[in-house]
């Protein structure tokens, strides 16, 4: 399991956390989310050893939020791209988090083909699945699986349709509740919610899907 970090803070929390928690095979990524962008500079001077630490797997979450803004879309431009590059000198996989913002993410992805990217909460439908599979990548799916509003169609249909060793499952917590407990805080402990409801959209057991995701997770993340 992995615990994202959103901001300095939280990336931090997230390491300490996984260290506690290590025997339950937890680990960690670091990053600035585009939300969070305007309140640094540039990357966080501390990354550059926190991200040696043996628990931290990946650079994330980075990307472009248009939907909220709640960042000048320049500065998380800017943000990310820093990010990428750091991920790329460190050698790491992304976890990008990217909303109504497709088609600038992609421009700038493209000049980073060489990374390993988990596209958390995909969202960008059939109309962008080609793009996004061309790249060394996962894609990452919560929740929504389980809402059970129509316009969620065609999410469920990606979910049907991508390759099996190209998908990750996650709970998103606090946010993005799964069926049966929408309304309340999410937390990691209802992922099995999701699993559920992805084993039956995959036409699996929940032992299948949870096998091959699995290893999924030791193929992008490489840990033991
Ligand atoms: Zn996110």
């Amino acid at each position: 399991m992995l615990i994202a970090g959103c901001d300095f803070e939280d990336s931090c929390e997230a390491v300490a956390l996984s260290e506690d928690f290590s025997q339950f095979g937890l680990y960690a990524s670091i990053g600035i989310h585009p939300h969070e962008s305007s309140r640094y500079e540039s990357i966080p001077d501390a990354f550059s050893r926190l991200v040696h630490d043996t628990k931290v797997v990946a650079v994330g979450e980075i990307g472009l939020d248009y939907h909220y803004d709640h960042s000048p879309r320049e500065i998380q431009r800017k943000m990310f791209e820093a990010q990428l590059e750091f991920a790329e000198r460190e050698k790491m996989p992304v976890i990008l988090h990217i909303r109504d913002a497709m088609n600038d993410a992609l421009a700038i992805l493209s000049d980073y083909g060489g990374l390993k990217m988990l596209f958390h909460c995909y969202s960008g439908g059939f109309k962008y699945l080609d793009d996004v599979l061309e790249f060394d990548s996962m894609c990452a799916f919560g929740g929504a699986l389980t809402w059970p509003s129509k316009g969620l169609g065609e999410l469920r249909d990606v979910f049907r349709k991508i390759p099996l060793e190209r998908i990750l499952l996650e709970t998103d917590s606090p946010y993005m509740t799964p069926v049966p407990f929408r309304g309340k805080t999410n937390e990691p402990a209802y992922i099995k919610h999701v699993y559920d409801k992805a084993a039956e959209l995959r036409s699996m057991t929940v032992e299948e899907l949870a096998s091959q995701i699995e290893t999924n997770a030791k193929e992008f993340f490489k840990w033991e």
